[in-house]
């Protein structure tokens, strides 16, 4: 079965076309991040502009990458949530028409489930269950894939994201923006005990997390350097926030996959590239006897393939929509989609 998928929850346009949820035929990708660069992070209505320009050429480019033609595709799926709301309904409207041109099914893909299935196409032995860390620009959650359409949440974030959070520091390092990656690379040979960072513990709820605290600290010290004069020691912070962000995922991770005893433990999204997670997630899952599964790095961020992935599995399970499939900026990875009450406006 050949999906085609649409991807446009953030600032990446994606359309991929992706073989029974595991075969990625092509793999298509436009990023408007150049252009939220100079204000240091997405501007909702510029992404938005830019998904609705390049969309559709890059369906062609996906199916002319595949050598296939649009009667060979079976079914569309699309990331409905969450994301930038104007963002998702370019990806959305984009899907019906052509689900309904084609006359072939529509699938509505959560954006998480979807990063959750990259995994799916990097490791062909991978099935549920297994307990995923999932690590973006926008979440920071802890999954109990039960079954690759069954879903539930151990622990989350009570605050920002780990992607946010590392943006946010950062950006006032001045390293740029997005700055997981420029951080990553600053804190190789930095001392990663240089400077003691706050750790969290939420009484009753042990693997939920919180980064609020470690971000403010982070921009204390980075303050009273700049007050002071001083030269960031970049390397030695950068080194030592990766650590704290560690410290925050991987023990909380050990802990899910222990209680859960399926001896498997993925981690996905844009902070899944981070090398100092994937080293200590290697050590960890290393000494507990656990078999890790990490997407490569060009699957963590945003792309069409995972949502192609998914897709075929929410396709099995029977998830469908209309023409009147809607976007959503929230919704619970664990919520199969047309169930619960809708939304008030
Ligand atoms: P969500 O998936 O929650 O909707 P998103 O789609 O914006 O959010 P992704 O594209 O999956 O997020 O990931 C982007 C995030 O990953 C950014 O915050 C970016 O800084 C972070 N990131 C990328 N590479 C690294 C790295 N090496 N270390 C840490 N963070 C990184
Ligand atoms: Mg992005
Ligand atoms: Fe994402």
């Amino acid at each position: 079965m050949i999906i085609l998928a649409v991807e446009s929850s953030c600032d990446e346009t994606a359309v991929a076309l992706v073989r029974d949820g595991r075969t990625v035929l092509a793999d298509c990708i436009a990023s408007s991040v150049e252009m939220h660069r100079i204000y240091g992070g997405v501007v909702p209505e510029i992404a938005s502009r830019k998904h609705i320009e390049v969309i559709a050429q890059l369906a062609d480019q996906a199916l002319e990458q595949a050598g296939l033609s649009r009667g060979d595709i079976d079914a569309v799926a699309v990331t409905y949530a969450p994301g930038l709301i104007g963002a998702v309904l370019v990806g959305v409207s984009f899907a019906k028409s052509v689900a309904y041109a084609l006359g072939v099914p529509l699938i509505p893909v959560h954006h998480v489930r979807g990063h959750i299935a990259a995994n799916y196409l990097a490791h062909p032995d991978l099935e549920p269950p297994f307990v995923c860390l999932c690590v973006s620009g926008g979440t920071s959650l802890l999954v109990d894939v039960k079954g690759y359409t069954e879903m539930e949440i151990l622990g989350a974030t009570r605050d920002d994201a780990a992607g946010e959070c590392f943006d946010k520091i950062a950006r006032v390092m001045g390293l740029g923006y997005p700055g997981g990656a420029p951080l990553d690379r600053a804190a190789q040979g930095g001392n990663d005990k240089a400077f003691s960072l706050p750790r969290v513990h939420i009484q009753d709820a042990p693997l939920d997390m919180s980064f609020s605290g470690l971000k403010t600290a982070m921009l204390n010290l980075i303050h009273n350097a700049q007050q002071k004069g001083e030269e960031l020691p970049v390397a030695d912070l950068a080194a030592s926030f990766s650590a704290a962000v560690s410290e925050e995922l991987v023990p909380r991770t050990m802990a899910a996959a222990q209680a859960k005893g399926y001896g498997k433990v993925a981690v996905v999204g844009g902070v899944a590239a981070n090398s100092r997670i994937r080293r200590d997630l290697e050590q960890a899952c290393q000494a507990a006897g656990c078999t890790l599964y990490l997407p490569p790095l060009k699957l963590c961020g945003d792309n069409g393939s995972m949502i192609g992935s998914q897709g075929y599995y929410e396709y099995l399970a029977g998830t469908r929509a209309g023409t009147d499939l809607n976007a959503y900026a929230n919704r619970e990875i664990s919520r199969p989609y047309g169930t619960g009450t809708a939304p008030v406006f």
